[in-house]
């Protein structure tokens, strides 16, 4: 079936009327190439189809909370069994206990858990148990890092006050001087350092943190009384069964969760050391869905495959393969390509493209041919992805090099993109 998109056109005009923007947030429209899907009807296991029927192998996973493979048998199992009983009810389920003691032994230094919705609810729970536990106000954290969508880290400043971000300090990712810089900036009023596991912004090539980085957060934070917070919500198990600086002998005093906790259904996490449980239940935080049962079953159930599955070892073998492949045929077809970070998590980026218009042309024509890459922002590998499906995407890959050459100049526009973007 040749590639339409006269439903998803329809959508968008209906949208418009009736959603600001016709969409908002990481879906805005003008953030990939115009004829991107927007609207989705169906997704299981690697693959995705589209509001007009058009199958993809996708490597966005939902950004982040697909990890098993959509629509996981066992999850979805474990969640229909819930969802029988009861899912939002007057209190939590026993799977709340159960979730919370799975997290706890998993997670090195987490003693124990609190349950919230998304990402950005886990990392301002993060920044409240820490200026609670210390009574401080100053938070240090990397440019360009994202924590999240709420006044504080939003990365727009529309609708937000300079006050929202009144005790930030920012340093450079993985630049020991600039993080001594900012940590001596706060002087005495030093609450937390608010660390991704590794640098994934949106935009540029990804960074593995140095473990000297690591180690010289927590170093700091325990000079000043300080917490060291790791933002796991979008790398959280991909890089280890662990919060991910286990990799590099760091152990924070909180981490937060979320996205792919419960493969998929709603919910996100706050985990901490014992250090900071006094903290932790002085504040009021919750919400109307915060405590519903079918997310934390569905949690606990994701949890048990991740303990007893080779699901890291083969996104990693996965990933290793598919990134050999494209850098071959980039270079066959006269590009360069920046291909960084955790191989289950790549970034992939043209050189010389600093409008993104290369990357915006060649994701177009993967997109056209049944592969969802972004063109941007770094991507995910599920486990229900087998070889065969990457050997099918490295085909339909390298037609795109090969259309992508033939466009010349004719590359999609970026411009709305560019706006936003500023001088970058
Ligand atoms: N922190 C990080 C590192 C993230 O990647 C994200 C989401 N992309 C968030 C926080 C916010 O999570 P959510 O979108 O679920 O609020």
């Amino acid at each position: 079936m040749p590639w339409t998109n006269t439903n998803d056109r329809k959508l968008r005009a209906r949208a418009e009327q009736v959603i600001p923007g016709g969409m908002y947030g990481h879906q805005s429209t003008f953030l990939l190439p115009d004829e991107f899907p927007q609207f989705f009807r169906r997704a299981q296991g690697a693959r995705i189809w589209d509001a007009d029927g058009n199958e993809y192998i996708d490597y966005m996973c939902a950004y982040g909370p697909n990890l098993l493979g959509y629509a996981h048998p066992e999850v979805d199992a474990a969640a229909a069994a819930q969802q029988r009983l009861g899912d939002t009810m007057t209190g939590p389920s026993p799977f709340m206990v159960e979730f919370a003691e799975a997290l706890v032994g998993m997670v090195t230094h987490a003693d124990w858990a609190m349950f919230c919705k998304n990402g950005t609810d886990a990392t301002g729970m993060a920044a409240m148990v820490a200026r609670a536990h210390t009574g401080r106000r100053k938070i240090v954290m990397a440019t360009g890092a994202y924590h999240g969508a709420a006044a504080w880290c939003t990365p727009l400043p529309s609708g937000t006050l300079p006050d929202d971000r009144a005790h930030h300090i920012f340093h450079t990712y993985n630049d020991i001087d600039s993080l001594d810089a900012a940590v001596a900036a706060a002087g005495d009023d030093l609450a937390a350092i608010f660390v991704t596991p590794l640098k994934h912004d949106a935009f540029v090539d990804q960074e593995m943190p140095d473990p000297a980085y690591a180690r010289h957060c927590r170093d700091l934070c325990d000079a000043h009384g300080a917490l060291l917070v790791v933002d796991d919500v979008r790398a959280g198990f991909r890089l280890a069964r662990d919060c991910s600086w286990s990799v590099v002998g760091v152990e924070p005093d909180l981490s937060t969760w979320g996205k792919l906790i419960a493969n998929g259904y709603p919910i996100s996490a706050l985990l901490g050391a014992d250090k900071a449980r006094a903290a932790a239940s002085s504040i009021y935080v919750t919400g109307s869905f915060w405590f519903a049962a079918v997310p934390m079953a569905a949690g606990v159930k994701t949890l048990e495959i991740l303990r007893t599955t080779d699901y890291l070892e083969r996104i990693e073998g996965l990933g290793r393969t598919l990134r050999a492949g494209l850098q071959e045929q980039a270079t066959a077809h006269g590009f360069t390509l920046r291909q960084t970070g955790p191989v289950q998590m790549p970034q992939i980026l043209f050189a010389d493209d600093p409008d993104f218009r290369k990357g915006f042309g060649w994701t177009l024509e993967a997109m056209k041919r049944g592969v969802y890459l972004h063109p941007w922002h770094n991507m995910f590998l599920c486990a229900a992805l087998t070889e065969d499906d990457v050997r099918q995407t490295l085909s339909r890959t390298d037609d795109a090099f090969a259309a992508l050459k033939k466009r010349g100049n004719d590359l999609p526009s970026t411009d709305r993109l560019q706006m936003i973007l500023g001088p970058h």
